[in-house]
């Protein structure tokens, strides 16, 4: 696979202080990890998540087949890997596209991925294993990626990035999809520090199970949750003031967020912060995971 030098990537990513004139903020002391800078398409945790997978790829593998929705990053960003390390790139795609490609897909269509729309019956079997083995047959030489590309390689990916951030903290706060990078982080974490994952969706229970079976056996740190009251009704669904506080925080601290993921995490933590969630001079680590792509309407 290309080295990070050959796909120009930012790392490590900076780490920036961040002061909000927020109720509360004064309070404590916040950075925000800037993975959203790494690249611009390989955003954020997706290359945290996918180094691993395309680094230890099987030797007779040209093909990687994975899964997403119509705006997803990471379909966006494994193409895209596809495509600069001459391989195969089958998405398997919810819903029916095929007459109004969003960008995300048009983008794919010119890296010359291919294409399968599926119905949302069909995509409910994503993780079931005998999809996943029929599929293999068809695709004997392909490496089949989860979702998200949620799976044990991305836990070491991610888990690097806290080891090249420098600055002492006492929280890290991330938003929180299918847990791989909640998970990641809290493998990475020291003792005495914690991790408070974002919920993007409506997933009380569930998501603390897929975090839990992401984590590894050895991993003892259960200074670990999720705050469930942010997601705005659901995945993908926003309000008209989290647009609107996703706009004015783009203007006032000139770091680009959106309403799927950064936006959410920025929202609860603006609140958090209100409701004196933190302890007095606690240091907030905020992981800005990325995800601009998929907030492009054309
Ligand atoms: C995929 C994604 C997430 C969710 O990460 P999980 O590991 O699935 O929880 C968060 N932020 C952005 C920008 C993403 O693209």
């Amino acid at each position: 696979m290309l080295s990070a030098s050959a796909l120009n990537l930012t790392l490590p990513s900076p780490v920036m202080p961040f002061s909000p004139d927020w109720p509360g903020a004064d309070k404590v002391t916040l950075h925000i990890k800037r993975d959203d800078l790494i690249h611009p398409i390989i955003s954020g945790n997706k290359w945290r998540k996918l180094k691993y997978t395309f680094n230890q790829l099987p030797a007779n593998c040209n093909h990687i087949i994975s899964f997403g929705g119509g705006y997803s990053n990471h379909l966006h960003a494994c193409a895209y890997l596809c495509m600069r390390n001459q391989l195969t790139m089958t998405a398997i795609v919810r819903g029916n596209y095929s007459h109004g490609l969003t960008p995300m897909l048009k983008d794919l269509r010119a890296w010359g991925t291919h294409i399968q729309f599926v119905d949302k019956l069909t995509y409910q079997k994503r993780a079931d294993a005998d999809y996943l083995s029929h599929l293999q047959q068809c695709y004997p030489t392909a490496y089949i990626v989860p979702e998200g590309g949620s799976h044990a390689p991305a836990i070491k990916g991610v888990a690097e990035l806290l080891q090249e951030t420098p600055h002492p903290f006492d929280h890290v706060l991330a938003p929180v999809g299918s847990g791989a990078t909640l998970a990641g982080l809290i493998t990475a974490l020291k003792p005495q520090q914690s991790a408070t994952g974002i919920a993007v969706l409506k997933g009380q229970g569930y998501l603390e199970d897929l975090v839990s079976q992401l984590l590894p056996s050895d991993c003892t740190n259960t200074h670990w949750r999720i705050e469930h009251q942010f997601h705005g009704g659901g995945y993908a669904k926003a309000s008209a003031p989290l647009t609107a506080f996703c706009q004015t925080f783009t203007t006032r601290y000139k770091i680009p967020i959106e309403p799927v993921y950064s936006g959410k995490l920025m929202y609860a933590v603006k609140q958090m912060l209100q409701d004196g969630y933190f302890a007095n001079k606690s240091r907030i680590l905020l992981l800005h995971t990325g995800g601009m792509q998929g907030a492009r309407q054309s």
